[in-house]
C-alpha cells in the first residue's frame, strides 16, 4: 500500500515516529494509502529547514520567485488530470468538479499571487511640522518569517494553495499541514515542488492529525503567523493557543449561510444556481447556502420545482463524469450528517426529499460503492432558531422557509452565530443593495453564487472567522509593517 511522506527541506521523509495513519477512499469505504502520523518532532525539523531557507527566499526579488512559481504552475497544469483524479478519489467529490474547479483554482492561486507580489507598493508620508521641521516617513512591508498554514478537507488542494501561495509570494517560508482526511494532492504537490526546483526548506508539508501536527505548528515559537481554514471549534482552540503568544492569526471558519429568494427574481437562473449552492461538493463547501428563505408568493412553486430539479441530481461514483453528487468525505462525517437529519425530524421538520443514505449502483470499474453516500436532502417546517437552522451541518442538507417582508428576512438571515456569506435573488437593485448592507456576512452574492474574483476580500464575521484572505489582504497578512522616519 502506498505510503505518503512528509516534505521537509526539499526531501520526502518518513515521520520520526515511524507510525502511519490509514487514508480512506470514501466512495468505497476502503483504506487505500497511508499517511505519516507526524508529531512535534517532524514540525521542529520543518521549522529548522524553513528557518535556514528564509534569508535567501525573503531577499529574492518577486520576479525571481515568480519564475519558480511559473515552473510549478506549468507542472500542475501538465498533471491536471492526475491531480483531479487523486482529489476525487481522496475526497469523494465528483471528478468533473475536481477537474473544472479544484485543480484549476489551485493553479490560479499560484499564478495570481506570484504576479500580485510584483505589484505591491508601500506608503510614504511627507511630514511638515509648524516649526519647519520636515521628514519623510516610509513604510516597509517585510516578510513576517515562517508562516504556519493549516487547511481542511473539503477543497483540499484549492484551499491548501490559497494559503501557501500568498505566504510564499510575500517572501515567507512555510510549514503547512493539509487535512489528514485528504492528504493526497498535497503529497503530489510536494513532488512537483521538487521537480520545479522550489529551493529546499521554502515549503515544508507535514502530514498528520490536528492535535499532534496542527497544535505543534500553532505553538511553535518560530512561527509568528498562522493561517487556518476549518471548523469554528478548532479555530477557537487555535485562537486560545495563539493569543498569549501574540501570533498573527487569520481564521476562515464555518458558516450557516442564508439564500434569500424574492418573488421578482430571475426564476430559472435562481433555481439552477440554488441547486448548485445547496448541493455542490455534497454541500461540503463553507459557502453553500444551507438556509433557503423564499418569499411567500412563490414558496409553493419553488418547493415543487426545487424538489424536481434535485430529484434529477445523480448521486454516484465520484470517478464518473456524469455524477453530480459524490461521496461524503468520511464515515465519521457521514454519521454526523445522518444524525443531523434525525435531529431535524426530531425538531419537527418534514423531509421533502432525500433524508437517507444510499448505495449507488454502477461504479466506473465494476467494484462496489459501499462507501458514504447521502441523498441530497430538503427539509421544511422548522423554525429559524432550532439547532438544525443554527448549527453548521456541512453536508447535502438544506432547509426551506417562507418569509413575508424584507425586515423579517434580514432578521432571520442574521439570527445565527455565523456570518460567512449570503446570496440574494431579486431584480430590485435598490433592495439588493439595501439588504447587502444589513446582512452580517463577509461575502454577499447578488443574483449569483461562488462568482469569485481573487482580488476581493474573502472571510467571515462573527463565528465565521477573523481577518480577510484574497488579493493584497493575504499578501499583507504575511508581512510585518515597519515605519521608517527620516528627518530631512
Ligand atoms: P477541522 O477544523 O476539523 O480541521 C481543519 C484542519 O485543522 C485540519 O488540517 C485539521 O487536522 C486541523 N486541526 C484539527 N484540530 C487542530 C488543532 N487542535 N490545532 C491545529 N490544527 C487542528 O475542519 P474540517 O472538518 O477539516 O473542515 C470543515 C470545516 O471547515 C467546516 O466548518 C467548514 O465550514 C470550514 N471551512 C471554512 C472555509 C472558509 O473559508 N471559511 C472554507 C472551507 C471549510
Amino acid at each position: 500500500m502506498e505510503k505518503l511522506a512528509n516534505y521537509i527541506g526539499g526531501e520526502l521523509l518518513p515521520p520520526v515516529s515511524g507510525q502511519y495513519l490509514d487514508n480512506w477512499e470514501p466512495a468505497r469505504g476502503i483504506v487505500y494509502s497511508q499517511i505519516p502520523d507526524s508529531d512535534e518532532r517532524d514540525v521542529e525539523m520543518a521549522v529548522t529547514a524553513a528557518k535556514s531557507a528564509f534569508d535567501k527566499w525573503s531577499s529574492m526579488s518577486p520576479e525571481a520567485r515568480f519564475l519558480i512559481f511559473d515552473r510549478l504552475t506549468t507542472l500542475l497544469e501538465r498533471d491536471l488530470s492526475i491531480l483531479a483524479n487523486a482529489e476525487s478519489r481522496d475526497n469523494g467529490k465528483p471528478i468533473t468538479l475536481a477537474r473544472t474547479v479544484d485543480i484549476p483554482r489551485a493553479i490560479a492561486n499560484f499564478r495570481f499571487y506570484a504576479t500580485a507580489a510584483m505589484h505591491t507598493s508601500s506608503d510614504s508620508y511627507l511630514t511638515s511640522l509648524p516649526d519647519g521641521t520636515k521628514a519623510l516617513n516610509y513604510t516597509l512591508r517585510q516578510p513576517i518569517g515562517i508562516a504556519g498554514c493549516i487547511s481542511p478537507w473539503n477543497l483540499p488542494l484549492y484551499l491548501f494553495t490559497w494559503k501557501i501561495a500568498p505566504a510564499l509570494a510575500a517572501g515567507c517560508t512555510v510549514v503547512a499541514k493539509p487535512s489528514e482526511i485528504t492528504p493526497m494532492t498535497a503529497f503530489l504537490l510536494s513532488k512537483l515542488c521538487m521537480e520545479a526546483g522550489v529551493p529546499p526548506g521554502v515549503l515544508n508539508i507535514i502530514h498528520g492529525t490536528g492535535p499532534k501536527v496542527g497544535s505543534a505548528i500553532v505553538v511553535n515559537e518560530n512561527i509568528p503567523a498562522i493561517t487556518f481554514t476549518g471548523g469554528t471549534a478548532t479555530g477557537r482552540e487555535i485562537a486560545r493557543l495563539a493569543a498569549p503568544r501574540f501570533k498573527k492569526l487569520s481564521l476562515e471558519l464555518g458558516g450557516k449561510n442564508p439564500n434569500i429568494i424574492f418573488s421578482d427574481c430571475d426564476y430559472e437562473q435562481m433555481l439552477d444556481t440554488t441547486v448548485k449552492s445547496s448541493f455542490s461538493n455534497q454541500g461540503e463547501i463553507c459557502l453553500c447556502g444551507s438556509r433557503i428563505f423564499i418569499e411567500r408568493p412563490i414558496y409553493e412553486r419553488f418547493k415543487e420545482d426545487f424538489i424536481e430539479k434535485v430529484r434529477n441530481l445523480r448521486v454516484g461514483d465520484p470517478a464518473d463524469a456524469v455524477t453530480d453528487v459524490g461521496a461524503i468525505v468520511s464515515k465519521q462525517h457521514y454519521d454526523k450528517i445522518m444524525s443531523c437529519i434525525d435531529r431535524a425530524v426530531g425538531e419537527g421538520g418534514s423531509i421533502l426529499y432525500g433524508g437517507s443514505g444510499v448505495v449507488p449502483s454502477g461504479s466506473s470499474d465494476g467494484s462496489a460503492l459501499s462507501g458514504y453516500f447521502i441523498q441530497p436532502t430538503i427539509i421544511e417546517g422548522l423554525p429559524a432558531d432550532c439547532k438544525t437552522n443554527q448549527e453548521e451541518i456541512f453536508g447535502p442538507v438544506v432547509t426551506i422557509m417562507p418569509f413575508d417582508s424584507e425586515d423579517e428576512v434580514v432578521a432571520l438571515a442574521n439570527c445565527v452565530p455565523y456570518g460567512l456569506s449570503a446570496t440574494i435573488w431579486t431584480q430590485n437593485l435598490s433592495r439588493a443593495h439595501r439588504i447587502s448592507h444589513k446582512i452580517e456576512a463577509g461575502i454577499i452574492w447578488i443574483n449569483c453564487w461562488m462568482l469569485r474574483d481573487l482580488r476581493t476580500p474573502f472571510g467571515g464575521m462573527k463565528e465565521s472567522g477573523l481577518g480577510r484572505e484574497g488579493g493584497f489582504h493575504a499578501l499583507n497578512f504575511f508581512t510585518e509593517e515597519k515605519n521608517v522616519c527620516v528627518k530631512l
